[in-house]
C-alpha cells in the first residue's frame, strides 16, 4: 500500500502572493485537502479535483483525526491553516494525535509541516517595522489557556518591555479581555504607546487602525484582527509604526559612526560585562543616590547594584559604597556576629510600604531556618531559606548594615547600625567592620580596569 503522507501547510495570511512554493506544491500533491471552512475558501482555487473536507472551528482536533484516518488509508492529506499552522494552529494537536495512536517517524505515515506567514508578520508589514526588536506574541483566547495564566503573560510582556502582538483579541462573546489586557498593559507603559488594529491582513475586507494603547480598546476589533503593540521606543512617523532596532544606542544615525566609548562589532557598554561599570561611573558621578535610586535609575534589582558596587577596584570605585558578599555558609556566623552591634534598624519594604524597627541586636535569634528579630513591640520572622545573598554595605559615614536579597535581586530585608547623635558608635562600627573583614569577600573580576574606567565594554 502506498505510505500516506500528512502536510501540515500554513498558506500565509490569505493573499495567493504571500503562500510559499512550498504550501501551493503541498496541495497540489494532496488527494485530500482538510480545513476550517473560511481556509479552504481562500485556497479553493487550488483544490479542482481533489476530496475537500470542510470543518466547523470548534471541531478542531476532528481535524486532526480525519487527516490521521485518511493518511492511514495511504492517502496524501493536507491540513490547510492560515498563517502559520504551528502558530496556534494545527501542528500541535496533530502530533498529539498521532503520538497518542502510537505513531513513530519510522512508520508508514510521513509528516511534513510547511511554514507560512503567520499573522504577526503579515500585519507587521503592512503597518511599518514595528517587531524590529524582541517581540512576543500573546493570544487572548482563554477557550483553552486560564485567565490567570493569559494575565501573568501580559504582565510579563509588558514589564519586559516587548512588542506585543496580541492573537484573537476579541469574539462576540469574549470582549472583555482587551479591555483587561489594556488595563494590564498600561500599568507599565506609556498611554500614547503606538498600536495597530489589522483586521484581515491580506484579505479583501483589509482595515488599519493606528491609535494609542490609551485608546485601544475603544477601536473596532474582532476576531479578524491582530493588534500590535509598540514597547517603550516604538514612534509613528508618516503613519507608519517603527520599532528601533537600538542601533541609536551605538550609532550615529546620519554618519554610521560609532558613539563615543562604543566600538562596532562589540557588546554595548551596557552589554552584559559592562553594565556593572556603568553603574559604578553613575554612583560616582551621583554622590547622592543611595542604593534604592540606583536600582530605580537602571531598572534593575537591588542585589544587582550591591554586585556592581562589590566589584569596586582603585581607580574604578562606586562612589562612597562599598560592599562585600558574605558566602551563604556563613549566614549563622553573621548573625552571631550581629548580636554585637548595639542597636539595629530593620527595614523591609514592599512598594507602598516601609516597615523599620528598632530593636536591640541582641533581639536577634534563630530558630530552624527562621532569623527572628522579636521584642515586646514587634515581631519580625525571616525565612532564612530565601535568602539567595547576603552582603556587608557601607555608604560612607550614612549607612553600615548587612543586605539580605533573594533569589531574584529582591531586598528580603536590611539590617542597618543605628547612629547615637550624629555618629556611629565607635565600638559597633569596629565591629562590624570586624566582621565585614572576616566574612565578607571582594569580587575581583578580573577585568581590565582602565578598560572599565572609560566605561567601555571590554
Ligand atoms: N495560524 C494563524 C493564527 C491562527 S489564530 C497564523 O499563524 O496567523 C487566529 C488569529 O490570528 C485571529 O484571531 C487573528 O488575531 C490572527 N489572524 C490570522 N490571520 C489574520 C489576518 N489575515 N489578519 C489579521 N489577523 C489575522
Amino acid at each position: 500500500m502506498k505510505k500516506g503522507k500528512i502536510l501540515l501547510v500554513g498558506f500565509g495570511p490569505g493573499a495567493p502572493e504571500h503562500m510559499s512554493q512550498r504550501a501551493r506544491d503541498a496541495i497540489a500533491e494532496a488527494d485530500v485537502v482538510i480545513g476550517y471552512s473560511t481556509y479552504i475558501k481562500l485556497v479553493q482555487d487550488l483544490l479542482d479535483g481533489k476530496e475537500v473536507i470542510r470543518k466547523g472551528m470548534t471541531e478542531e482536533l476532528d481535524r486532526s483525526i480525519e487527516a490521521y484516518e485518511q493518511a492511514r488509508q495511504g492517502k496524501t492529506v493536507a491540513l490547510v491553516s492560515s498563517g502559520d499552522i504551528g502558530v496556534y494552529g494545527m501542528a500541535g494537536p496533530t502530533y498529539e494525535v498521532l503520538f497518542q495512536s502510537g505513531w513513530t517517524r519510522d512508520s508508514d505515515i510521513t509528516v511534513e509541516v510547511v511554514p507560512g506567514a503567520t499573522a504577526l508578520n503579515a500585519c507587521a508589514a503592512l503597518v511599518g517595522a514595528p517587531l524590529t526588536h524582541d517581540f512576543c506574541s500573546i493570544s487572548l483566547s482563554d477557550l483553552l489557556t486560564p485567565w490567570p495564566t493569559i494575565a501573568r503573560r501580559l504582565e510579563a510582556a509588558a514589564r519586559g518591555d516587548f512588542v506585543i502582538a496580541l492573537y484573537n483579541p476579541k469574539s462576540g462573546r469574549r470582549t472583555g479581555q482587551i479591555v483587561e489586557a489594556q488595563r494590564i498593559l498600561l500599568l507599565h507603559r506609556r498611554p500614547d504607546t503606538p498600536v495597530a488594529i489589522v483586521k484581515s491582513g491580506y484579505r479583501r475586507r483589509q482595515a488599519i487602525q493606528m491609535t494609542t494603547l490609551a485608546q485601544m480598546a475603544d477601536c473596532e476589533i474582532g476576531m479578524l484582527c491582530t493588534v500590535l503593540i509598540g514597547n517603550s521606543s516604538t514612534f509613528v512617523r508618516e503613519g507608519l509604526m517603527v520599532t528601533p532596532r537600538g542601533y541609536a544606542n551605538k550609532y550615529d544615525t546620519l554618519t554610521g559612526e560609532a558613539k563615543h566609548g562604543e566600538q562596532a562589532g562589540r557588546s554595548l557598554t551596557m552589554g552584559l560585562t559592562g553594565w556593572h561599570a556603568c553603574v559604578r561611573r553613575h554612583l560616582r558621578e551621583t554622590p547622592e543616590a543611595n542604593l534604592r535610586d540606583a536600582a530605580a535609575h537602571f531598572d534593575a534589582p537591588l542585589g544587582e547594584i550591591l554586585a556592581a558596587v562589590v566589584e569596586a577596584q582603585p581607580g574604578d570605585e562606586a562612589g562612597a559604597m562599598q560592599a562585600r558578599l558574605v558566602a551563604t555558609e556563613h549566614l549563622d556566623t553573621l548573625f552571631t556576629a550581629a548580636q554585637n552591634w548595639g542597636q539595629i534598624r530593620a527595614v523591609v519594604r514592599s512598594e507602598a510600604a516601609i516597615a523599620e524597627i528598632l530593636l536591640q541586636a541582641k533581639d536577634l535569634t534563630r530558630k530552624g531556618q527562621w532569623l527572628n528579630l522579636v521584642n515586646e513591640h514587634c515581631h519580625l520572622h525571616v525565612d532564612t531559606g530565601r535568602i539567595a545573598s547576603a552582603w556587608f554595605f557601607s555608604h560612607d559615614g550614612q549607612q553600615h548594615g548587612v543586605y539580605l536579597i533573594d533569589a531574584n535581586g529582591g531586598l528580603i530585608a536590611s539590617l542597618l547600625l543605628v547612629k547615637v547623635g550624629d555618629h556611629f558608635n565607635q565600638q559597633t562600627l569596629d565591629s562590624f567592620r570586624k566582621a565585614s573583614e572576616q566574612l565578607g569577600q571582594l569580587i575581583d573580576t578580573g577585568e581590565d580596569i582602565e578598560a572599565e574606567e572609560e566605561c567601555s565594554d571590554e
